[in-house]
């Protein structure tokens, strides 16, 4: 496995993989990886021949006060994982490559963007259609793969790779869990004990609404009050930033549970906002 920092070295290699017939698959991540980012990789191995696996933590996507400078980092830790979970290529370029200090050009994807996480971070998407366009023009894949737990950014980026003509196929990966529910995240790590273990909150209001729905409601107001009990009951200094029922693919908001309505969160959880979501129907 190898680890490349230029940008032009990677476009390089990348157009050599491509004339060689290769089928590149991309895993965009901030690193710090935990076994949600490693079941992307091992998806990516069964859909490409050869699997890039990135590390940025994008400034671009960071709003002001938001954890920037304080995001973990474990570059070595990183490294290893990636060879062992069968990573061929780790691209972990410098933030003055990617980001030139005249950088003036963004890629934004409209509507999709403007509800659920982009109501409280109206900049963050911007940041993340920028930097996964450019990862797209540098590393060619015919494949890249992203986590559901993210699912407002994978439908953004389902819609930006069509939308800009890229000849890129997008695999959504299901959400891997911690054993007691709680999604993967890299955030977890600035929880205490009793934090950590109030934290689940998000994933059993999920639950709750999964098995209101599945003995026969399909009021979204009946189970938001359901879900906000429980989030109370579990976690009673969590700030309920939104919960939203949406449309899979377009995002609008739903007034009763029909097929394909997914059921997203934000949670703050001891200072720490956390999100998550679930297929209802
Ligand atoms: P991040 O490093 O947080 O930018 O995440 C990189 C990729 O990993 C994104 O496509 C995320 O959606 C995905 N990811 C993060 N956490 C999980 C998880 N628990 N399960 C599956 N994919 C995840």
């Amino acid at each position: 496995m190898k680890v490349i920092r230029s940008v032009s070295k990677m476009q390089r290699l990348s157009r050599d993989l491509t004339a060689k017939g290769k089928k590149i698959g991309l895993v965009p991540t901030m690193g710090y990886l935990h076994e949600g980012h490693l079941s992307l990789i091992r998806r990516a191995k069964k859909a490409a021949d050869v699997v890039i696996v990135t590390i940025f933590v994008n400034p671009t996507q960071f709003g002001p006060g938001e954890d920037l400078a304080k995001y973990p980092r474990d570059e070595k830790g990183d490294i290893a994982k990636i060879k062992a979970t069968g990573g061929d290529y780790v691209f972990s370029p410098r933030a003055k490559d990617v980001y030139p200090e005249d950088f003036c050009t963004y890629v934004t994807t409209e509507e999709l963007t403007k509800t659920l996480e982009g109501v409280s971070r109206p900049t963050h998407f911007r940041g993340v259609t920028t930097i996964v366009a450019k990862l797209f023009n540098i590393t060619r894949p015919d494949v890249a793969v992203f986590g559901m737990k993210d699912y407002q950014q994978a439908v953004v980026l389902k819609r930006m790779t069509r939308d800009l003509g890229y000849p890129v196929k997008i695999i959504i990966a299901p959400t891997v869990r911690e054993p007691d529910g709680l999604a993967m995240s890299s955030r977890n790590r600035y929880f205490d004990d009793r934090a950590r273990w109030e934290a689940v909150c998000l994933y059993y209001a999920l639950r709750s609404a999964k098995e209101m729905v599945k003995a026969g409601q399909t009021s979204v107001v009946r189970i938001n009050k359901e879900m906000v009990a429980v989030i109370m009951a579990t976690c009673p200094t969590a700030r309920i930033d939104y919960i939203a029922f949406t449309d899979f693919k377009t995002l609008k908001p739903v007034r009763r549970i029909v097929r394909g309505t997914v059921c997203s969160l934000a949670v703050e959880v001891h200072g720490v906002r956390l999100i998550d979501n679930m297929k209802l129907a």
